[in-house]
């Protein structure tokens, strides 16, 4: 072997070089395979060609890496012709082997394995003879010249109909033979395809099929380093953040034989269940057949286990008497591998201590293992198999909390449709899916008539053309949003995901008719009160009802959040405006609310009125009359606050946005409002038209409303101080946290908390009681985070408002970043989304100042994040570093910061 790096690792009885920890040399599959053998698990031999060499081949080119790897693969031949006992090319009685491609991360897209490896014209008759089965022996060559001929030789469709021109050629023949499956061809059959195969080639490809081993080993192992740099495996990279120099090992392995017979098989199995996380062993697999046949789909597969095969008998409506005669379980028809393969995943299971996917072959009566990985699993099978495992004693509480991606618990958290349910629905489009759950309703096309059905009792579906704020109540009232214009980012998507609600966006193919109210896809028409059906888990739109079932969050979900609570440092609280969202938070384990958007109560119902009359009133008294129509509403909403969120903190902000998002901008309700204040409509025309700003983000608003309109704030403290004193009389323990938005001077802090305190002391004189409550404001301008420590002298508590901070650090703001942000991070100009993942570097580092400046002058002040970023696990992991008190995000993510902020801890210890 070659003296510098070494390229080959062999595997086998004799000797292993490789194990478990050298994925990054070996790939996932090579470096696993080494280690069953390690651990006397029966792996036919082979060698592994490492990364390295890929690596060669993409920087240097063919030449170079043959020249370097060849005498080492001549190596590893030999080592498995020892093992083995045959000879690679010897026709009398060859050595066959297959060539299977195997990166760090497993890579759909990379490419196909090749099976039989050796064989050619003689070779076959050698192997026919020596197996005394001249069907299997042909079986075997077809099977390789048409795994050859389609991915080292790139026999390519030449039509739609064409799609896989091999079994185009056998769909004739088993049609002329009057047969259904590849198993009823016989040998003459067998012969007939090879030949028609290579012809095929021979036309198509304009080469001959190789006849000589060496040259199609070589043929093999280039095309594995070619498949590295294939659009497919591409883009996968691109999509999934693996880079291009990890490169692909290439596994050589000696063959064994599935479709020996009936005594011989192949098929693949989980340690435990990967739907549902259950600990039951299960799998599959097919007597007499090779390779991927078991997932091909062709015939129907049997069940490993006796349990597993009861199971699928009763969903597939199969007779225990058909079930034992004709789909008997490999437990059931040979127990002797059953008993070797239980043993095999029970001893992988343990020593990987993680559920694994694993891939065998049968060779008359001889169990062979040829692929072990932890396998892929569904978010609740991701929680169960964590606490049972922990329970079980084979991980530890840390690892246990690890095991689970906060992400998945998404799919937790939704109502979710009944799958059999789905089954027999009518898929009519296709979208993204922006966010997660299950929803059903009647189709509306206006917010406004959306609220208003589901005040009379119905479900609806809201469907637009895009959303936007005004439409977020009518959203809030849908059970979902589907929408035909709009990415992942789109207002409907992020506002939707923030609310926990269903939202399929940018459904292309779906025509939004406002004004006839219809939603058409090609031909098809639906009208308003049909019924629709969302899949936001995966873009799908169902017609009609499909039935859904509530998420349950007992159990061993409950277990797990109760374990990241005894790890976490940072509290978790959500941004919640409504009594509901509060309890809905509540349940979901929030220790507070980080912040109460009081804007949000200004739509609700008959107040958007009172709210615009303030607006539009030309004067302060006028505004103060507004006001006080005002001050009992809002004080009933933070009463219900308060009950909801008894004895933990509740931060409200006072009114942020640019008043130019509540007045009317159709005549209609225009005229409304001239009729309620008693003024000509150009009146009102001309007030809405001087709200007009270029750019409202950075404009008239946060505490510079205050600043002009101190009557606003004396309203909402009033509001706020007099709901606390109320509920704490009903025994309630109320923590009231009354918060000033955008500041970015001591002295706009100053004014405001001079109006705040002189109201409280005006509530306070007249109830002749106190209420205990915490002054304090967002950090969100740039400016505050850089002198954050003056403001931290006034103020009580920071929360960093990390979108607004996000905006102005950036220099672009949310709603019109889509035209390039898109780009920008497709070409790695950033490498996340900064409204999705803080921007550590950047906006992170005046997160960090403002956290020193401000503890430098006052040690307890308490410093929590509101932002969206508040619920991303990236993010959390950086909150926590930053050493900050809480997160807050949406009720619906408050589960999901749990368990980020319990891995930050863990992994920062
Ligand atoms: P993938 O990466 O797509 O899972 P694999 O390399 O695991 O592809 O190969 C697919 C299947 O081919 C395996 O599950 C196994 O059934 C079969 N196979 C691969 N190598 C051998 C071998 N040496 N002997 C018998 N079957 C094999
Ligand atoms: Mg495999
Ligand atoms: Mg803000």
């Amino acid at each position: 072997m070659s003296t510098e790096t070494k390229n080959v690792y062999v595997f086998g009885a004799a000797r292993t070089d490789g194990d478990a920890k050298m994925k990054n040399i070996l790939g996932g599959k090579g470096a696993n395979l080494a280690e069953m053998c390690r651990l006397g698990i029966a792996v036919p031999s082979g060698f592994t060609i490492s990364t390295e060499a890929c690596t060669v081949y993409t920087e240097q080119g063919k030449e170079a890496v043959f020249k370097l790897i060849e005498a080492d693969v001549r190596a590893g031949v030999a080592f498995v012709e020892q093992e083995m006992g045959k000879k690679f090319g010897d026709a009398a009685d060859p050595l066959l082997l297959s060539v299977r491609s195997g990166s760090r991360a497993s890579m759909p897209g990379m490419m196909d394995t090749i099976l039989n490896l050796g064989l050619n014209d003689e070779a076959v008759v050698g192997l026919a003879r020596k197996a005394n089965n001249e069907r299997f022996a042909w079986d075997s060559y077809r099977r390789f010249v048409q795994m050859y001929g389609d991915v080292v030789m790139g026999l390519k469709p030449v039509s739609k109909e064409d799609h896989d021109p091999f079994e185009v050629v056998i769909d004739m023949l088993k049609e002329k033979k009057g047969v259904q499956l590849d198993t009823e061809l016989n040998t003459e059959d067998l012969k007939e395809l090879v030949l028609r195969f290579k012809g095929l080639i021979r036309a198509r490809v304009g080469r001959e099929f190789p006849t000589d081993p060496w040259e199609q080993l070589w043929g093999a192992v280039n095309a594995v380093f070619q498949s590295w740099n294939n659009d497919r495996a591409k883009v996968y990279r691109e999509l999934n953040d693996i880079p291009d120099s990890w490169g692909t090992a290439v596994n050589v392995q000696a063959m064994v034989f599935g479709n020996l017979g009936d005594k011989s098989g192949t098929g693949v199995a989980f340690t435990r269940d990967a739907g549902t996380g259950e600990d039951l062993f299960n799998g599959e697999f097919l007597v007499n057949a090779q390779g991927e046949d078991v997932v091909a789909g062709t015939r129907t597969p049997q069940q490993v286990t006796l349990e597993g095969s009861r199971r699928w008998a009763k969903l597939a409506l199969v007779s225990e008497e058909e079930r034992r005669t004709r789909f008997p379980s490999l437990e059931e028809l040979m127990p002797d591998i059953y008993a070797q393969l239980l043993q095999a995943e029970t001893k992988l299971e343990q020593h990987y201590s993680d559920m694994q996917d694993v891939e065998f072959t049968m060779q008359e009566g001889r169990l062979w293992m040829l692929q072990t990985r932890n396998g892929k699993r569904t978010g609740s099978a991701m929680v169960r198999i964590a606490m049972e495992m922990l329970q079980q004693g084979i991980i530890d509480e840390k690892e246990a909390l690890r095991r689970v991606d906060p992400e998945r618990l998404n799919e937790l958290l939704h109502p979710v449709f009944d799958p059999a349910e789905i089954k027999k629905a009518r898929s009519i489009a296709h979208g993204l899916p922006a966010s997660p759950g299950a929803a059903t309703g009647q189709i509306v096309f206006f917010a406004d008539e959306a609220e208003e059905w589901v005040r009379k009792g119905k479900d609806v579906i809201l469907v637009r053309q895009e959303t936007s704020p005004e439409d977020l109540r009518g959203m809030s009232a849908a059970k979902g949003i589907l929408t035909a214009r709009g990415g992942m980012t789109s207002h409907a998507a992020v506002v939707a995901r923030g609310m926990g609600k269903c939202c399929i966006s940018g459904a292309g193919a779906v025509r939004v008719d406002y004004h006839a109210r219809t939603m058409s896809i090609g031909n098809e028409t639906w009208k308003e009160g049909d019924w629709l059906s969302l899949d936001g888990s995966t873009g799908e739109v169902y017609l009609g009802q499909v039935a859904t079932k509530e998420a349950e969050l007992t159990g061993d979900f409950g277990t797990l959040m109760d374990l990241a609570d005894r790890y976490k440092k940072l509290a978790v609280r959500a941004n919640a405006d409504t009594p509901d969202d509060a309890k809905a938070a509540r349940n979901f384990g929030a220790k507070g609310i980080g912040l109460c958007r009081t804007e949000h109560m200004f739509f609700e119902g008959e107040r958007i009125k009172a709210v615009r009359e303030m607006i539009l009133s030309e004067d302060e008294g006028g505004r103060r009359r507004a006001l006080a129509k005002l001050l009992p509403m809002q004080r009933a909403d933070f009463e219900g606050l308060f009950r909801e969120m008894s004895g933990l903190a509740v931060t409200i902000r006072l009114l942020d946005p640019p008043l130019h998002e509540f007045v009317p901008h159709d005549e209609a309700n225009q005229k409304i409002m001239a009729h309620e204040m008693n003024v000509p409509l150009g009146v009102i025309k001309m007030r809405v038209d001087d709200l007009h700003e270029f750019n409202p983000m950075m404009g008239h608003r946060g505490c510079r409303l205050g600043i002009s309109y101190p009557e606003i704030t004396e309203m909402q403290t009033r509001a706020i101080l007099e709901a606390g004193l109320n509920m704490k009389a009903k025994g309630f323990d109320v923590k009231a946290e009354i918060m000033i938005p955008l500041v970015g001077t001591v002295r706009e802090f100053n004014s405001q908390a001079r109006v705040i305190r002189q109201t409280a002391a005006a509530v306070f004189a007249e109830r002749g009681e106190q209420l205990d409550y915490l002054l304090g404001t967002m950090i969100e301008t740039p400016r505050a985070a850089l002198i954050a420590d003056s403001i931290g002298q006034q103020a009580q508590f920071f929360s960093f408002g990390t979108n607004d901070l996000t905006q102005m650090t950036m220099g672009f703001s949310r709603d019109d970043a889509g035209k390039f942000l898109p780009s920008y991070l497709k070409d790695g100009m950033y490498e996340r989304d900064p409204f999705q993942s803080i921007d550590q570097k950047g906006v992170g580092l005046l997160v960090q100042m403002a956290v020193e400046k401000g503890r430098s002058v006052r040690p307890g002040i308490k410093l929590g994040v509101c932002g969206e970023h508040g619920g991303d696990p990236a993010s959390i992991e950086f909150f926590h570093r930053a050493g900050l008190d809480y997160v807050s995000c949406s009720p619906f993510r408050v589960p999901i910061a749990r368990l980020a902020a319990a891995q930050a801890a863990i992994n920062n210890e």
